[in-house]
């Protein structure tokens, strides 16, 4: 089974990149924004909790992820690989997936972190925002965002560099050589 962790900031395509790389392995999809978004949908107390620090531009607090994520585990148990997209967002949360994962017999295979710069970020999320109907895609949201992306975000990569399980990925360029790299990286793993 492969567990891939795709990783960047807020707009870095990792949405994009995961649908390429279920349509082409047969992943499921673990993304803890779309969980998230149906607790809202479904007016659960979690969605209404979440919903305050996500329109702020903030992280859900790191108990309320880790429960949910245990559970939601379950529904991929049996997958062939499951990609991560926005999960781990901190350091805690990295250490929490390990240990679960590790209870249930497996790793993190590689941690793809891609790299694009903050104008081609906030250009691509303003231009998303224009469709996408997510109440944080707006030009104050995004940078909140990012700042958290840097604050709380980005120690994670430490977290799998001493894994040795991160493969950097330049997130700039044609949607296919991105593709490329990342395949090559997802087939080099363990
Ligand atoms: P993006 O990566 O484009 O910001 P996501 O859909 O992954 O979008 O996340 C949207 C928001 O949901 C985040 O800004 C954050 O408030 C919340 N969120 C998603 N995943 C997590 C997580 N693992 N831990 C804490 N908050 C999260």
């Amino acid at each position: 089974m492969k567990n891939v962790v795709i990783f960047g900031a807020p707009g870095a395509g990792k949405g994009t990149q995961s649908d390429k790389i279920i349509a082409k392995y047969g992943f499921k999809h673990f993304s803890t924004g779309d969980i998230l978004r149906k607790q809202i949908a479904e007016g659960t107390e979690l969605g209404k909790t979440a919903k305050k620090f996500m329109d702020e531009g903030k992280l859900v607090t790191d108990d309320l992820i880790i429960n949910m994520i245990d559970n939601e585990l379950e529904a991929v148990k049996d997958a062939s690989g499951v990609i991560f997209d926005g999960f781990p967002r901190t350091y805690a949360q990295a250490e929490a997936l390990k240990v679960l994962l590790n209870k249930r017999g497996t790793d993190v295979s590689v941690m793809l972190n891609i790299h694009v710069d903050d104008e081609e970020l906030i250009a691509r999320l303003i231009n998303r925002g224009k469709t996408s109907g997510r109440s944080d895609d707006n030009l104050e949201t995004i940078q909140k965002r990012l700042v958290t992306y840097k604050e709380q975000t980005t120690p994670v990569i430490d977290f799998y560099k001493k894994e040795g399980s991160c493969v950097d990925i330049n997130g700039v360029g044609e949607l296919d050589t991105i593709f490329a790299d990342i395949c090559k990286a997802i087939d080099s793993s363990k």
